[in-house]
C-alpha cells in the first residue's frame, strides 16, 4: 500500500502584474492538477480556474456515480477516468468563451495526476510538465507540445537552446484551443519513495533539470522544497508566474498506524 503526501506553492513572479497559473490539490479523490491560462485582460486567469474546476467536478462525479468514461480500451480505469476530465474541462473552456464574447482567445495548459488502485495516471495538454524523481534521477513524464519541443524532436534546437528561444512560449495545444482536443496520457506505477512534480513553464523556462533535481534532492521537507523551487525561479528573473505541487509517495505500513 502507498500513501501520498502533497503541497503545492503558485507565485505571481517578479514582473507579471496577474497570477494566471492555478493548482488544485484534492487528497480526497487523489487529484493533482497544475494550469497555466492564457488570454489577454486576465482571463488567462478565468480560463485556468475554470479547466481546473471542471477537472476536479468531473473526478468527484466519476467517483460517486460511475459517470462515462471515454472509449480508449487501451487504457486503465484511473487514466481514462482523467483524459475524460480534461476532455470535459477543455469543453467547459470552449463553453464559456461562446457564452461571453470578451473571454475569446482565453485558453490553458494543463497537468493532472491521479492516483487510483495503487497506480497513477498523468495527463496533459500544453507545456506544464510532470517530472519524477526516482533513485535520485529526474525523469520529464510530459513531452511539451509546442513549437520548440517540435524544433527540439526535429533535431534543429538544443533542449537549452529552446530553453531561451523568443518563441518558447508558443504552444501547440491548449485546453480552449481547437474545437478538437488532444490529450497525452500515460499510467504509472509508483514505488515508496518517489517524488513527482507538476509545475508550469514558469519553473522550467527559468530552471534547468538539472537545477530542478538538485533542488528535489537536498533532503527539505516538501513545503520547504515547494518554496525553494519558486525562490529560485525568481531569483533567476521570475518572468512569469510560477506554480509547483508536489508528490511525495510512501509505504503504508498498516502497522505503524496502530502503533
Ligand atoms: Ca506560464
Amino acid at each position: 500500500m502507498l500513501k501520498v503526501k502533497a503541497c503545492g506553492l503558485s507565485d505571481v513572479g517578479l514582473t507579471r502584474l496577474h497570477n494566471e497559473d492555478y493548482f488544485e490539490i484534492d487528497p480526497e479523490h487523489r487529484l493533482y492538477v497544475v494550469a497555466d491560462g492564457m488570454g489577454g485582460h486576465n482571463h488567462g486567469e478565468v480560463a485556468a480556474q475554470v479547466a481546473v474546476r471542471a477537472i476536479r467536478d468531473y473526478i468527484e462525479k466519476s467517483a460517486a456515480d460511475g459517470a462515462p468514461l471515454g472509449p480508449d480500451g487501451a487504457l486503465g480505469h484511473g487514466a481514462r477516468r482523467l483524459k475524460t476530465a480534461l476532455k470535459a474541462a477543455h469543453h467547459k473552456v470552449l463553453r464559456a468563451i461562446e457564452q461571453d464574447d470578451s473571454l475569446s482567445g482565453m485558453g490553458t495548459t494543463v497537468v493532472g495526476f491521479l492516483f487510483e488502485r495503487e497506480s497513477g495516471a498523468v495527463a496533459h495538454v500544453g507545456d506544464s510538465r510532470a517530472y519524477r524523481l526516482r533513485g535520485g534521477m529526474l525523469e520529464q513524464l510530459t513531452q511539451d507540445h509546442t513549437w520548440v519541443h517540435e524544433q527540439v524532436v526535429a533535431g534543429f534546437l538544443s533542449k537549452e537552446q529552446a530553453r531561451s528561444h523568443p518563441l518558447k512560449n508558443v504552444v501547440t495545444r491548449a485546453l480552449g484551443g481547437e474545437s478538437e482536443i488532444l490529450i497525452d496520457v500515460r499510467e504509472l506505477e509508483m514505488v515508496p519513495g518517489d517524488l513527482f512534480l507538476l509545475c508550469s513553464d514558469g519553473l522550467t523556462t527559468m530552471l534547468s533539470d538539472r537545477e530542478i533535481r538538485d533542488a528535489l534532492v537536498a533532503g527539505k521537507s516538501l513545503h520547504e522544497t515547494c518554496r525553494a523551487l519558486v525562490a529560485d525561479a525568481n531569483a533567476r528573473g521570475g518572468t512569469d508566474n510560477v506554480t509547483v505541487v508536489l508528490l511525495a509517495f510512501e509505504a503504508d505500513d498498516p502497522d505503524e498506524t496502530i502503533a
